[in-house]
């Protein structure tokens, strides 16, 4: 392809939440812009789905649709991969052997699960009663092994920060544990939430809702254990794990199921480049979302390095901001549009119900409904009706389409 061919206004890199959202929302502001997404797979999924194919709620296809039919009418598709960045001449390399130039860049290809920072999770996972609902293959299997259980000891365990949607492992145990409450056999399930954090959740204002519910559950939390080891034939699962006075040890704990969220970090290809930041994820200004290195290069998504929780509701609002940033960078305008650190996680504490966490920057709460249609600190019914029946329709048919309802950006004020 000649160099003109492979030349656009704005690449973005994923398609993925983030990268769909950021181009939809860029073409409803200028239709006429040249966009191409580089994006390898043939499938674009609603990852938020699979706690509830996990709970035996959805199953897998739900949360499944073809790339090319999420990608916006107009944008190209570069089905292949990015394997470098190349800031300096305005141009992504690509696993074919080209590279894409661009004007402005949408840095949005998501995270890595680490797998393999837990010795034999990745020979295990899916088999010998240990799962995953962050890996779509074994979704289903957490459901299988839920509905097998019938007592014995059963294991959710939580990796060190960052890694996405904050609540998913604990959602987990929670759908779960209700399965097994209304089988009548959770007498006879010996439940432990293993983190390697040093509380249930990062922001303290949801934690007594959710002890209520590990209460009911009799589920037995264990801080400060990070999973380190999985012996799947032997089912026994090794934490590293540090005690009050910062003493360090090993256990090991058997189990008959062991669901667990691998641990996360940068994609190799973000964190190799001179994009990144010291942790390996993008460095962008928290606030614009505009990388710190390049001014015409944004981020949004699970790959930047912000401190707000990593969710498909946090892409929503982060692709407002970057549509209206980059598009004031290439104007040589000020840029006014403001994240601040939205993200949602709708924590299923029982089938039928949920906590709908929403908060920002510094655990501040930011609930998008008035108190009196939804208590964010209270489980309700019709929370879980948001995240089972009009969330995922808001995602395919708005968030995805360039609507922004309720994804409005903060405006900064203008200084006189
Ligand atoms: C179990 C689970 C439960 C969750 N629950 C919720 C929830 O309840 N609410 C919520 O809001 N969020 C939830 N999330 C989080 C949410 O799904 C993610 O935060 C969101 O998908 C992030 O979007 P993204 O575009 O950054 O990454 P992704 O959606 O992962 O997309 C990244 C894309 O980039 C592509 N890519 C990767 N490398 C390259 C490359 N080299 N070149 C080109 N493209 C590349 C990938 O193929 C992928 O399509 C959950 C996630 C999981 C796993």
């Amino acid at each position: 392809m000649n160099d003109q061919a492979n030349s656009y206004d704005i690449v973005i890199v994923g398609g993925g939440s983030a990268g769909i959202a950021t181009a939809a929302s860029l073409l409803i502001r200028r239709h006429w812009l040249n966009i191409a997404i580089v994006e390898p797979k043939e499938d674009h999924y609603y990852q938020p789905g699979w706690t509830m194919v996990g709970g035996g709620i959805f199953v897998s296809a739900e949360t499944i649709r073809s790339e090319e039919s999420v990608i916006p009418d107009g944008v190209t598709w570069l089905k292949d991969e990015v394997t470098t960045f190349d800031p300096d001449n305005n141009s992504v390399n690509l696993k074919s052997g080209g590279s894409a130039r661009y004007k402005s860049l949408v840095v949005a290809p998501g995270l890595k699960l680490n797998l393999t920072a837990v010795d034999g999770l990745a020979e295990t996972m899916g088999k010998n009663g240990v799962t995953s609902n962050y890996i779509l293959d074994s979704a289903p299997y957490t459901w299988e092994l839920v509905q097998k259980f019938h007592g014995g000891k059963a294991i959710f365990t939580q990796p060190p920060l960052p890694f996405k949607c904050a609540g998913a492992p604990q959602k987990a145990m929670y759908l779960s544990c209700s399965e097994w409450e209304s089988k009548g056999i959770l007498d006879d399930c010996d439940v432990e939430f293993c983190s390697a954090g040093p509380s249930l959740f990062g922001v303290a204002d949801y934690i007594p809702p959710l002890m209520e519910y590990v209460e009911r559950y009799n589920a037995n939390l264990s801080f400060s254990h990070n999973l380190v080891a999985v012996d799947g034939e032997r089912k026994v699962a090794t934490f590293a794990v540090t005690d009050a006075d910062g003493n360090k040890s090993r256990v090991e704990k058997e189990f008959d199921m062991l669901h667990v969220c691998p641990p996360q970090c940068a994609l190799d290809f973000v964190a190799n480049s001179p994009l990144a930041a010291d942790n390996g994820f993008l460095a962008v200004d928290i606030n614009t979302l505009q990388s710190t290195k390049y001014p015409n290069v944004f981020g949004a998504g699970d790959t930047i390095a912000t401190l707000n929780a990593k969710t498909a509701a946090a892409a929503r609002k982060q692709a407002v901001v970057v549509a209206e940033n980059l598009l004031a960078e290439v104007d040589g305008n000020e840029l006014m549009s403001l994240y601040e650190g939205y993200g949602s996680c709708p924590l299923t504490v029982t089938k039928g119900k949920i906590i709908l966490a929403e908060f920002g920057y510094g655990g501040k709460i930011m609930s998008t409904f008035p108190s009196w249609m939804n208590n964010t600190f209270k489980a309700t019914r019709r929370a879980w009706v948001l995240k089972a029946d009009i969330l995922p329709w808001v995602y395919w048919n708005y968030m995805l389409k360039g609507k922004e309802y309720f994804a409005g950006s903060t405006k900064k004020k203008e200084e006189h």
